[in-house]
């Protein structure tokens, strides 16, 4: 009979109702949960010795029989059992406290195994508590490669093991392989059976091996065939093609009083490429802070428009929204019609910019996810860009490829990402890097101080308000009373009015002020009318004064890396030259080598790369992400050939033509489905 792999948890041989419960909690449900939860280490208690062979320090394994010689000694509420075991070339002497029942396991006269360290005891050698096992010719706990599972109270490794080694022991345990076989012989895979008997009980080191790189890789692969899955789902797409890019794009370059950097026109030349295809466009542009990716969007919106389709451009909040139109209305002046549309907007106002945007009296409408979550209808949108696009989800930017007429797609992010790591997350994109600042930048230099510092980093606070320029002050908290440790910005800030800053103009800015009180903050700032901002996160995407040089950031030891490097871009936009001051209240280990690397790199993806190392992805992508980037075996950094290796080999699956119903039932299931509400 072929093994039934969604056969409940309490039906398995070993489990019952009672244990069921227990499994539950590891998220184990079904024979086939239990099968690929994998152990979390081996301990290899090496192979079955002689007693003579034994050696003391060392772990060590063998068998013996044993002896009716038995010691019991009780000291306070210490029991102390020693039982003696033999075989032909000695004795030695095992050690147990506190486990009376022992003495009705070990009967004499049966063949017992035994692994654990070898000690020098008094007359023979010792072991203490060793790990056992009856001999029957089968050896699942001792002397051999032992799997360590994770566990919840309450369940045994012993119990686990058994029950798993009792189901890859039955002849009927035949596991469908899931890649095809060509796949697996192009990348050298072991095939499913054997790698699943070997992650579990490996017979030597060496297979246990290619038992991992088997499921590493699998595991991968069919993370990037679903991926690769929704990208050709996509390209069938016939999407509309955009004329006279190249004559449109000298005249938007015009409008510009700066010359485009080289990176920028690398990535507007492929942007243009895109456009003028009738494949529809689905690029992302990856680039540090404050390399300028606004303009190049502003590019692609110019030539789409220039040819008569409309366009529309989103931002993750009203602020970067805001900014985004103005900075359009700007540059663009009366060359296209601009709107801005926001959950805020009023409805008199909404109903009339709704009809101009159906009747295509609109060009470029700018705005929040508000824009496809709407009831909009585009008379011909030909192009959507997405700011800061990690605050996008898949399923959204799906939703938006499928509005209207197919319009090309372009996504725009600052998260330092990895190449490697860009390529795990948006595998079904076209990526365009960005890795070049305009001219002039001057680095920005980062301080990382703790309280003490407090008087210095005041005045040199007031030196630069003096010299006409503007701070943003960033706390982690709304309010005092959410947490008392971390600073809070609405108390924090009227401490600077009432205190040293009395002179100055400090406005408060965080999530809880209406829209329209936050717009009319961030414009004095724009202004120059306020010296001091004191800011939650809000601030912390795109937004851009150039005049702004000096960003303190209040718990820095509570933000994640990228998160504090997107702060930091706040600052370094204009020709002076900028500084960060990271105000760390923790004295942890962790804490200070997490300061230390913002000091010594202002590049995102290196700050990135090196804040996974310490932290790990998931802390990286946040918990909503973490949830499909939650890999049960592959490690994305320690892994990265075997993921290139996987990348390849589900590019040749499609290109082979092998991606068959049964694995796009899979890949839906395992990961595409997963996606709905998750955001990559
Ligand atoms: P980000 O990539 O972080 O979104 P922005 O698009 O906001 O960066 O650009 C940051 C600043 O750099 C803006 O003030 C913008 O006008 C300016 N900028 C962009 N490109 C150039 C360039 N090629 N030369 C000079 N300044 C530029
Ligand atoms: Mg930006």
């Amino acid at each position: 009979m072929p093994l039934q792999l969604n056969k409940e948890i309490r039906y398995v041989k070993g489990v019952g109702e009672k244990r069921e419960k227990l499994f539950n909690k590891l998220n184990i449900y079904t024979l086939e949960d239990l099968l690929l939860y994998f152990p979390k280490k081996y301990l290899d208690l090496g192979s079955l010795k002689k007693i003579s062979e034994l050696q003391i320090d060392k772990y060590e394994s063998f068998l013996g029989e044993v002896t009716e010689y038995i010691e019991e000694k009780k000291i306070n509420k210490l029991t102390i059992i020693k039982i003696y075991v033999k075989d032909e070339t000695g004795i030695i002497e095992t050690v147990w406290f506190n486990q009376s029942y022992i003495k009705n396991i070990l009967k004499p006269k049966e063949i017992f195994s035994f692994s654990g360290k070898i000690e020098k005891g008094y007359r023979f050698l010792q072991i203490k508590n060793p790990e056992f096992e009856k001999y029957d010719n089968t050896l699942i706990h001792t002397a051999r490669i032992v799997p360590i599972y994770g566990l919840c109270e309450n369940l045994s490794q012993k119990v686990i093991r058994n029950i798993i080694y009792n189901i890859l022991e039955q002849n009927q345990l035949k596991f469908e392989d899931n890649i095809p076989i060509v796949i697996r012989e192009k990348y050298n895979l072991s095939e499913v059976n054997f790698a699943l008997k070997n992650i579990h009980f490996p017979d030597n080191n060496n297979s246990l091996e290619i038992a991992k790189k088997r499921f590493k890789f699998e595991e991968f692969y069919f993370f990037q065939l679903a991926l690769l899955f929704l990208k050709k789902d996509i390209e069938q797409i016939e999407a509309i093609s955009i004329n006279n890019v190249s004559e449109n794009f000298e005249k938007f370059k015009k409008l510009l009083t700066f010359n485009l950097t080289n990176a920028q026109e690398r990535a507007i030349k492929e942007i243009l490429d895109d456009l003028q295809s009738t494949k529809q466009m689905n690029r992302l542009i990856q680039g540090d802070v404050g390399c300028g990716k606004t303009v190049v969007a502003f590019a692609a919106a110019f030539v789409t428009i220039k040819d008569k389709f409309q366009v529309a451009l989103m931002a993750p909040t009203e602020v970067l929204a805001y900014q985004h139109y103005l900075e359009a209305q700007k540059l663009f002046n009366d060359n296209i019609k601009i709107c801005f549309l926001s959950g805020s907007t009023s409805k008199k106002q909404k109903v009339i910019l709704l009809e101009k945007i159906s009747n295509g009296e609109i060009d470029l409408v700018i705005g929040t996810h508000a824009i496809i979550q709407e009831s909009i209808n585009f008379k011909n949108l030909g192009l959507v860009i997405t700011d800061e696009q990690h605050r996008f989800g898949v399923r959204q930017r799906i939703e938006l490829t499928k509005k209207g007429n197919s319009p090309n797609i372009l996504v725009m992010t600052a998260t330092p990402i990895p190449r490697t790591l860009s390529l795990v997350m948006y595998g079904d994109l076209d990526i365009s890097v960005i890795d070049e600042l305009p001219p002039g930048r001057k680095k920005i230099l980062t301080y990382a101080v703790d309280e003490t510092f407090r008087k210095r980093i005041n005045n040199f606070i007031k030196k630069q308000i003096l010299e006409g320029r503007q701070v943003y002050w960033i706390c982690p908290l709304i309010e005092e009373s959410e947490n008392l440790d971390a600073k809070s910005a609405i108390e924090f800030s009227k401490k600077l009015k009432e205190g040293e800053f009395k002179e100055f103009n400090i406005k408060c800015l965080h999530g809880r002020l209406s829209a329209k009180d936050r717009d009319k903050i961030l414009q004095e700032f724009r202004d120059g009318l306020i010296n001091i901002l004191v800011s939650t996160t809000v601030v912390e995407v795109g937004v851009n004064v150039p005049n702004a040089t000096v960003i303190v950031i209040e718990n820095a030891e509570r933000f994640g890396l990228a998160q504090l490097h997107q702060l930091r871009g706040r600052v370094g936009r204009g020709d002076f030259q900028s500084y960060c001051i990271l105000i760390n209240n923790s004295s942890s280990e962790i804490s200070r080598k997490r300061m230390k690397i913002m000091q010594q790199s202002t590049n995102g993806f290196e700050v990135a790369e090196m804040d996974l190392k310490i932290r790990g992805p998931g802390d990286f992508f946040g918990d909503k992400q973490h949830g499909i980037m939650n890999f049960k075996i592959v490690n994305i950094f320690e892994d990265i050939d075997i993921l290139k290796l996987a990348r390849q080999a589900a590019i040749d699956t499609i290109r082979l033509e092998l991606l068959d119903e049964k694995i796009i039932t899979l890949i839906k299931k395992k990961y595409i489905e997963k996606l709905d509400n998750i955001g990559l």
